[in-house]
């Protein structure tokens, strides 16, 4: 039988933590003794780096019961590396694996639909949330705006689709021959292939708790997206070269007023223009090649995504 690991990345999570450990055990269990996974499963938390008493209540839960582990991670990294080291540990022992939030967004049980597109021959299988009637007008909007404009770009994702998916060992296997270091699982996962299928699950709200995902962090990283990460001032660099833009916009039609209303001299309404435009599609031109040139630094630099500070297992018996 198949050993399972569902991979939970969790930060400050106390207030949820004892709720998503029960349920998530009741349906463990449940599925150990329907015959569908083998009893070897485990509930794998990724501490990353939780100020509160996150790690305390993983140890608790691992101290109690043999189905949950837990991995400490030595810092915050951000919930992408939190999730990559839960799943490239969790790639040496188990069969397949469902990476999950904490929170209980995910509706636990579409993980039944899940290991049963993976009988049928799915390597990866993702979780599409079938509403988003419990997120806000703003989250919807920004969100969808934000796939859009992926696809607008040529990256390849699969819409409405968070981190809630299974993944087979060699799908794992895959993923973990991408030597990148700044890493959008989203639309890093679809290039891995293999025959994958989607199970539609309605996305509820969070269970307790603050989401971890304030405004600046979810710009922050639909901008890692787009990009891949990029150095601060190029960043500078870019954010000016638009806002100069902007302006030689508003000059050129300031320009062209003045010049209608035939206050100019000869000449004065090209000049303007050219300067104006031309200074502010350098710049912005200049900001983007940064921007590639910030991210080839980042990875040439190699530095790990994450490391481990813990690891909280018992061997299979
Ligand atoms: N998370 C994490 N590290 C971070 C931020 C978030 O591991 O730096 C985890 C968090 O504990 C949760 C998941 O990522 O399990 C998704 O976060 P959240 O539910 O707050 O995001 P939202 O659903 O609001 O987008
Ligand atoms: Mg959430």
């Amino acid at each position: 039988m198949e050993v399972l690991y569902i991979v939970v990345p969790c930060y400050n999570e106390q207030e949820v933590l004892p709720e998503t450990t029960k349920r998530l055990l009741e349906k463990l269990n449940t599925l150990i003794a329907k015959e569908k996974i083998s009893a070897d499963s485990r509930i794998l938390y990724v501490d990353d780096g939780s100020k509160d008493k996150t790690w305390e209540l993983i140890a608790k839960a691992h101290a109690e019961d043999v189905h949950v582990a837990g991995l400490k991670l030595s810092r915050n990294r951000g919930h992408q590396n939190a999730l990559l080291a839960g799943l490239m540990t969790a790639k040496s022992l188990c069969d397949i694996c469902i990476s999950m939030d904490a929170d209980l967004q995910d509706d636990i049980e579409a993980i039944d639909a899940m290991l049963e597109k993976h009988r049928q021959g799915c390597d990866i299988v993702y979780g599409v949330r079938s509403s988003r009637k419990k997120d806000t007008f703003f989250k919807r909007n920004s969100a969808l705006a934000f796939y859009r404009f992926m696809k607008a770009l040529g990256v390849e994702m699969v819409d409405n689709h968070a981190e809630y998916r299974l993944m087979s060992r060699r799908a794992l296997e895959g993923l973990a021959s991408f030597p990148e270091v700044n890493l959008f699982l989203r639309g890093i996962v679809p290039l891995i292939g293999f025959p994958s299928g989607t199970v539609e699950y309605e996305r509820g709200e969070r269970f307790a708790g603050e989401t971890k995902y304030p405004l600046k962090k979810m710009l922050g990283f639909a901008f890692d997206g787009i990009t891949s990460f990029s150095v601060k001032p190029i960043r500078f660099v870019f954010s000016m070269g638009i806002l100069l833009f902007l302006v030689s916009i508003a000059v050129l039609i300031y320009s062209l007023v003045v010049k209608l209303l035939g206050h100019t001299v000869t000449g004065w309404t090209t000049v303007m223009i050219s300067i104006w435009m031309i200074g502010g599609i350098q710049l912005l031109c200049l900001g983007v090649i940064g921007e590639y040139i910030g991210k080839i630094y980042q990875e040439v630099k190699h530095r790990p995504a994450y490391i481990i500070e813990a690891f909280l297992n018992d061997p299979v018996e």
